[in-house]
């Protein structure tokens, strides 16, 4: 009998419910004149004066960050009016969800989310060794609150409530985030999650900036990576309590967010009304989409990130490979739909026409 030989290392003891986690998956490159349309990243180029800020901090990369991003930290606390203490930033606002759940969902808590939602979460709370609650999204895509705090156990540790929702498009409204903070208990972490925030145009929407100072547990996540446009430079921020940032801030790997990080996030705040005019561009963009999408017999639900969702069910991985083979690459999420990013212009007319040919008989 032969047997395969065990590959180097296979027999380390490590953490077996690690060793079955899918990778962070990142869609595949897109062809050569094609568009990717599939990370929910702004399409638009740097401004010269964010690239020439991040080069001008090349000059100290022998000496490390500093490690309490002071500076960026002062920054954000002045256009949100609170202290640098209410402000923690980490690489990225992956890296400080991961933060928040470990510092506080141990072996046998619970972490309710919704689902589908951004597909970190169950990775990281199965990374804290934690035991993720699902909560399923409404028929019209959007989080059911009411049964999302209905979930809540006296294990439950953490609810994510994701807003705009990736990668359905919807959003919480500010009624239904209120009665839900005032239906859980005041000692339960609440992390809303606004990767998306800056794309909202619906007036009923929560926003996590008219909260700051009323909720003991509310913590809000924002980041540089899409309204912003660098996601490249992994910088995310979050504010809230300073004795939940404390926690968050023990559960950082150190010096994580660079110098050249801190410097362009700076000076992306300083060229702020530049960047929100292009995020009105990709705004006119997507409702444009959207509701040419609609008029093409599409169920397209409310989208009010930087991306629509094709409810395309079972026909998912067809229909993405017919956009791929278009040039597109997007996010096929098998067997509910298809998360398409708002990009340049020219894919628009591209998603048109090959979507036009595959509208669903039923949704
Ligand atoms: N939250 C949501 C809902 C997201 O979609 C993303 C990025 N895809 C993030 C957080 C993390 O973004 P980043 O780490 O780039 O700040």
């Amino acid at each position: 009998i032969v047997t395969a030989p065990e590959q180097p290392g296979a027999s380390v003891r490590l953490r077996p419910e690690i060793a079955a986690l899918p990778a962070y998956r990142q869609g595949r490159p897109a062809p050569a004149d094609g568009f990717k349309l599939s990370s929910n990243e702004n399409p638009h180029e740097p401004l010269p004066g964010v690239v020439e800020a991040v080069a001008a901090s090349a000059h100290e990369i022998n000496r490390y960050p500093d490690a309490t991003a002071l500076a960026v930290r002062e920054r954000i606390a002045e256009r949100f009016g609170v202290t640098a203490d209410e402000v923690i930033v980490g690489a990225g606002s992956v890296s400080l969800i991961a933060q928040f759940i470990t510092a506080a969902a141990a072996p046998g808590d619970e972490v309710v989310y919704s689902w589908r939602s951004f597909e970190a979460y169950p990775g990281l709370v199965t990374v804290a060794g934690a035991t993720s609650v699902r909560v399923p999204n409404r028929p019209d895509h959007g989080h059911d609150l009411d049964a999302m705090a209905a979930a809540v156990t006296d294990r439950t540790r953490v609810v994510i409530v994701c807003s705009p929702n990736n990668p359905t498009g919807t959003v919480v409204t500010a009624d239904e985030f209120e009665r839900f903070m005032v239906a859980v208990p005041d000692d339960l972490l609440v992390l809303l999650d606004e990767a998306y925030i800056e794309f909202v145009r619906d007036e009923a929407s929560v926003d996590g900036r008219t909260l700051i100072g009323r909720y003991p547990n509310l913590v809000i996540l924002r980041t540089f990576s899409k309204a912003y446009g660098l996601a490249g430079l992994r910088v995310g921020y979050a504010i809230g309590p300073i004795a939940i940032l404390d926690a968050a801030r023990s559960t950082a790997i150190p010096l994580s967010v660079t110098a050249a990080s801190a410097a362009g996030a700076i000076a992306s705040l300083d060229a702020e009304s530049e960047l929100l005019e292009r995020v009105d561009v990709i705004v006119e963009r997507r409702d444009r989409l959207r509701a040419a999408l609609i008029a093409q017999g599409w169920a397209i639900p409310q989208a009010q990130g930087n991306f629509v969702w094709l409810p395309s069910g079972n026909d998912t991985a067809a229909v993405a490979e017919r956009l791929f083979d278009a040039g597109l690459v997007t996010r096929a999420f098998p067997p509910d739909g298809i998360r398409v990013s708002i990009g340049e212009e020219a894919s628009v007319e591209i998603l048109l026409r090959i979507l036009g040919e595959l509208v669903p008989a039923s949704q």
